[in-house]
Parts: structure tokens; sequence; C-alpha cells
């Protein structure tokens, strides 16, 4: 199967039955392992989450504690799930203290978030997809950093650091969009590795990227331009999932005229599915961004059609700090000094301030936050 896979890539229709070959009475754990999941493997889940309804979170971590929080909650649910590092977030946990010149401290922090994913990944029992978030043209030199490490990593352990990586040049014209995806692609599919990319473009704004003047036009992709990208990225792997735009923002808040349309990812499935003349129902693998505040429906409506990954960051954000919040209210009157609390003044309160204790709060309520995103995307009891 595994030769099979690479060897008729480039033939659409054969490539895109592929996912019929999946015994869907089979759990997932019967089909790929526990760990960092790459190349065919990771092929095989997105295939194996279209054919059975559901779509797997990506949660934005920004150091070991939030990672760790992200692996326990899928862990709880025995789910799959995605760990993905923006550009901030990796020069953050490499520490804001770097200098982040010419983007090393990014890449520094990209290589160190993924190795700790690669520590502890297997030992939670779950498949771990290991991605890198919205990477627009000036950041370049933080991808060719993290690619460099890929190949690095390829060639001691046969496979890449990272499964994917995600390009987000949809700020310039298209041509120039899937040009520069494709060079990429080209060297990232000699290692196996997944590729991201973003046509059309997400509103709001996110990790320094502002969107939120753009056109109404360019929030809602079109399937001419889908095609355009599945063509083109066939071409040269099967490992490919697409950001198109549906209307869909950054952040919780919406700008009032923008309305939410994951029902047009279906026009786009059919569009391409005439267009290779494929009997799949869904033969892109499409990723949901700026999902924040989505109702019930309108995600059941995205998996319907094809959603595979749904990046969730605003809310987990939240969840942390609320988490930390609450615990401060509750112990107030032990946070105050190091000795001396309600109890009596010469009461230590050590295991109140010690970050174990108030991290640890915003950890569980991270958790719990993630796990409602697991149930809304169906991606539960799934090893
Ligand atoms: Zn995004």
């Amino acid at each position: 199967m595994e030769k099979y896979i690479t060897k008729t890539f480039k033939s659409y229709t054969v490539l895109r039955s592929y996912s019929t070959f999946v015994n869907k009475s089979k759990k997932l754990l019967d089909i790929i392992k526990p760990g960092v999941v790459v190349g065919n493997d990771l092929y095989k889940l997105y295939n194996y989450a279209k054919d059975n309804g559901f779509a797997i979170p990506a949660v934005n971590c920004t150091s070991s504690s939030t990672v760790n929080a992200t692996l326990e909650a899928a862990k709880e649910l025995k789910a799959p799930i995605i760990i993905q590092f923006s550009n901030g977030g990796s020069a953050f946990y490499a520490g804001k203290g770097l200098n982040n010149k010419n983007q090393e401290a990014a890449t520094i922090g990209a290589i160190s978030g993924a190795l700790h994913v690669r520590q502890v990944a297997k030992s939670y029992g779950i498949p771990v997809i290991l991605h890198s978030d919205h990477c627009a043209r000036k950041l370049l030199p933080w991808m060719d950093g993290m690619i460099k490490a890929d190949n690095e990593y390829f060639e001691i352990h046969g496979e890449p650091l990272f499964s994917s990586h995600m390009f987000d040049l949809s700020e310039e014209n298209k041509e120039d969009n899937i040009k520069t995806c494709i060079s990429y692609f080209k060297k990232m599919a000699k290692i196996n590795q997944f590729i991201e990319m973003e046509i059309g473009i997400t509103g709001g704004e996110e990790d320094g990227v502002d969107n939120t003047n753009a056109k109404n036009s360019s929030l809602y992709t079109k399937p001419e331009d889908i095609w355009d990208v599945y063509r083109e990225f066939s071409k040269v792997s099967p490992f490919f999932t697409i950001a198109a735009a549906f209307g869909n923002v950054h952040g919780v808040y919406k700008p009032g005229n923008v309305v939410l349309r994951p029902d047009l990812l279906g026009k786009h499935q059919e569009y391409i599915r005439n267009k290779i003349n494929s009997k799949e129902k869904n033969p892109v693998s499409f990723v949901f961004h700026g999902g924040s505040g989505s109702t019930k429906q309108e995600i059941q409506t995205a998996l319907q059609n094809g959603i595979v990954k749904m990046n969730i960051d605003t809310d987990t954000q939240w969840a942390y700090w609320s988490g930390v919040n609450n615990f401060y209210n509750k112990k107030k009157d032990y946070l105050q000094n190091q000795i001396g609390n309600p109890e009596g003044n010469d009461k230590p309160n050590k295991k109140y301030y010690d970050p174990r204790s108030w991290l640890r709060e915003g950890e569980k309520s991270m958790v719990e936050r993630i796990k409602e995103a697991c149930i809304n995307l169906n991606n539960v009891n799934i090893l």
C-alpha cells in the first residue's frame, strides 16, 4: 500500500480512490501508530477523517505547558491532535530575551518546540501532527530554518521533524502565491512532508498579519482558484491541504457584513470532483482558519464538506488565562506575600505561588476547552 501511494500520486483518479481502501470498521490505531505522524500515515489519517466525518483541532502552542495541555486533552478523548507553532509563538518558545534578527529566535523556538513534542508525544499514546502556522513572504527565513532542520532530522530518522508547514502568501496574486508554494513544496515532497497553503484570505488579525480591511470578495475563494492549486500541487505530491476563505475571520469578532459560508466548500468539492472525474465526495482536504465563534451547525456543514483540520487559538488563549484568573481570585489572600494568610501571620504561601500551582490551573482550563473543540469536530474515541 505504501508503494502504491507514492508511485501513483500523479494520477488524480487512482490517488483519490485510495481512501476507499481504508477499512472504516478499523480504529485509527489499526492504521497508524501513536507519536508524530508524517507522510503516508498523515495522508491515511486525513482520508480516514474525511471518510468518518471528523476533523482534528490544531492548537496554537507557545510553551511546553500549552503543548502538554493539548496532548492531555487528546489523550483523555482518545483522539488525534495537531500541535502548531506560529511565528510569534515559536519566538516565544525560544524566549523573548533572544534576538530574533533574521528569524533566528523563531527558528530555534520552532525546533525546540518540535523536539519537545517528539520527545513526549508517544508516551501520550495518541497520533500527533506537528505543524507550523502562517508564514508570509517576509517570514520565509523562518521557514528556511525549519526546513533545514527537517532535512537534518530526515537524514537521521528517515522522516522530517515537522509533519507539515503552512504558507500564507494569500496577500499576493494567485500566480505568485502558487509559484512560491510549489518551489518549496518540491523540496518538502522529497522528505514526505505535507504543505498547507492559503488561497483567498482569512479576515481579521492574527500574529501580526492584519487583514481587517480586506475587500469582501477576497474573503471567499473561487472554485477556479481551488482547481488551480489542486492541479499544480497534485503534480508534485498528494500531501497538501488547502485553507480556503469562506468568510472566516481570525479572532472573536466579526465584521457585520461578512457571512460564514461553509456550504461553499461543498461547491468547491463538486467542482474539483468533476474536473478530475472522481467518485469521491470530498477529494480536497480543507483547513478551517478563523473558526472561533462559529456555530455548531456551521462546523457540521464544514465537516460534511471535507474539512480535516480546524485551527483554534483565541479560545484556548482565553481558557488558559481564565484558569489562572479564577485561581487567583479564589486564593487571593494566599497570594499577596510569601508568608502570612488568613490562617495565620506565619503561614507560608509557597504552595499557592509556585508556578506549578497556577500554571496547572491554566492548563486544566485549556484542556477542557480543547476537549470542547474536539467534541464539536466529532474528534472523540477515534483510536
Ligand atoms: Zn489562520
